[in-house]
């Protein structure tokens, strides 16, 4: 199966990537870091913005972990089995700490609220920990820690927007780039750990949101993500200088126009939030993808309202229905929670039903995970067993799979739009690159005279259950 790493938001596959930059920015004063990262693409975004503030303050990078001075891990708190992982990877760091003894060890992202006074105090696994808020603070807290403090910032912030600096793209394939224009969320699924862990929703400035795409497009980028946990709340109202309001759809157009050549696309949105004017935008534009990520999460009303999801079943097909009607040809893609608080073997059939009416192309599929503080954790028991959320959970992703060859099938004979990311896993003689609807795309190469970062328009011949193969045309 093709894996793509980049536009995937909560991809299994990059989990614990450790990170290079393809180019050391600045001077470097010799000491190295090493960053891992897990958890969502916001986190991945982030430590490129935490690369950046290092490569700042002298630092380098290596994809070394025993030959750097500064060991970091980027940290997820969704599900119970990130932080396991994380875990057992800092006892691998300290053992490295052991033989290196000025070796520094930090824990950043959303764990580091909930755990601190636990890795620091009690387990000594760490010499740091910070916030998704305090990254700036990160050159003082590293002289803190050099001086054998323990040294902690997990303030959450009002209006940190990390706007101003530049992320170093780390890993990249030199086509896709991560654009964060959000931080935090005021929403409260109530399943949900992310407004603890990353604190109040605040929105970025969009003129800086606007550089960093326009000076990706003139380094080579061709496909931007713009980036939030719910990226139709984005709002910016600057007073001061008399600038309208700019809504989300204002923001899209406004990055669709820095070249035609340029796509766009956007992750996550919330389905009570997507407007008409997102949808028109996305119609209009013939660079803003044919592809909406919407997560559903659960079929049944009942359910949805104990995750506080603000919707019903009926509304979001309703949604579901109005995005067809607006962009025929659009991508649907979802997430799904099995075996939340309560949930019947009733509210599971609603979730297979809701899935078959929905048709999605995909779908990223969880099974509940109770996260300490929740709304749900503090009012609802966790009272469905393991192996039955297994078993649902395994029923949901068969249909899910079945759903995505057909739908997979249906583009056989069709031409896709493909832009090429670089070699297919499987061979250095094909192609790999996505379609508007967001399915990967590979093609032989075939003498022709493409790059990575070209448009070739491909012919559908044959597919999988995840990936369209075809020539090109
Ligand atoms: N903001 C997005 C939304 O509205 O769906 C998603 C953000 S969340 C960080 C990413 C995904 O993790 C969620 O869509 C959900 O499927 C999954 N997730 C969050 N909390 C979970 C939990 N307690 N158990 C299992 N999966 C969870
Ligand atoms: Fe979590 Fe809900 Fe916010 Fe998504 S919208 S980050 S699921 S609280």
């Amino acid at each position: 199966m093709e894996t793509d790493v980049l536009s995937r938001r909560h991809d299994e596959v990059r989990q614990g990537e450790s990170f290079s930059p393809a180019e050391v920015l600045g001077y470097s004063s010799g000491r190295k870091f090493y960053i891992e990262s897990y958890g969502c693409a916001m986190n991945f975004a982030d430590s490129e913005v935490v690369a950046s503030i290092l490569q700042s303050s002298g630092y380098s990078a290596t994809g070394d972990f025993t030959q750097a001075d500064l060991v970091l891990i980027n940290t997820c708190s969704i599900r119970e089995k990130a932080e396991q992982t994380i875990r057992s990877r800092l006892h691998i760091f300290r053992q490295v700490k052991r033989s290196n003894p000025s070796m520094l060890i930090a824990v950043l992202g959303c764990m580091a609220e909930r755990l601190k006074s636990k890795f620091l105090e009690e387990e000594k696994l760490v010499d740091l920990v910070v916030g998704p808020d305090a990254y700036r603070t990160l050159p003082l807290l590293i002289e803190e820690a050099e001086g054998g403090q323990q040294s902690v910032n997990v303030l959450l912030s009002r209006d940190e927007t990390y706007a101003d600096i530049a992320p170093v793209r780390l890993n990249s394939n030199g086509v896709n780039a991560f654009v964060s224009i959000m931080r935090g969320c005021n929403n409260m699924c109530s399943f949900c750990v992310v407004p603890f862990t990353r604190g109040r929703e605040r929105s970025r400035n969009p003129g800086s949101i606007l550089t960093e795409c326009r000076n990706l497009f003139e380094n080579g980028y061709r496909e931007i993500t713009l980036l939030g946990q719910n990226v139709d709340s984005y709002h910016w109202h600057s007073g001061e200088d008399g600038t309208a309001a700019v809504g989300f759809a204002d923001l899209l157009e406004t990055v669709a126009q820095v070249s035609p050549l340029l796509r766009v696309r956007f992750s996550t949105s919330h389905p009570k939030d997507i407007t008409d004017h997102v949808l028109r935008a996305i119609a209009r534009y013939e660079n803003i993808c044919n592809y909406i990520h919407l997560p559903v999460h659960s079929g049944s009303t009942r359910v949805l309202q104990r995750m506080n999801r603000t919707y019903t079943r009926e509304w979001y097909m309703a949604k579901i229905r109005r995005i067809r009607e607006l962009i025929p040809a659009c991508g649907i893609t979802s997430d799904i929670i099995t075996g939340f608080c309560g949930e019947t073997e009733e509210d599971h059939q609603e979730t297979l039903s809701l899935m078959r009416e929905s048709r999605f192309d995909m779908s990223y599929m969880y099974f509940y995970s109770e996260r300490p503080g929740t709304l749900a954790a503090r009012r609802y028991p966790d009272d469905i067993p393991e192996s039955e959320k297994k078993r649902r959970l395994d029923e949901i992703v068969k249909l899910q799979n079945r759903m995505s060859q057909e739908s997979n099938r249906d583009d056989l004979g069709t031409v896709s739009k493909v832009l090429i990311e670089g070699d297919s896993k499987k061979s250095a003689s094909d192609w790999m690159g996505r379609n508007d609807q967001n399915k990967v795309v590979v093609f032989p190469k075939n003498g022709q005279h493409f790059q990575k970062g070209d448009y070739a328009f491909v012919k559908i011949d044959k597919c999988t259950g995840a990936t369209l193969i075809g020539r090109s045309i």
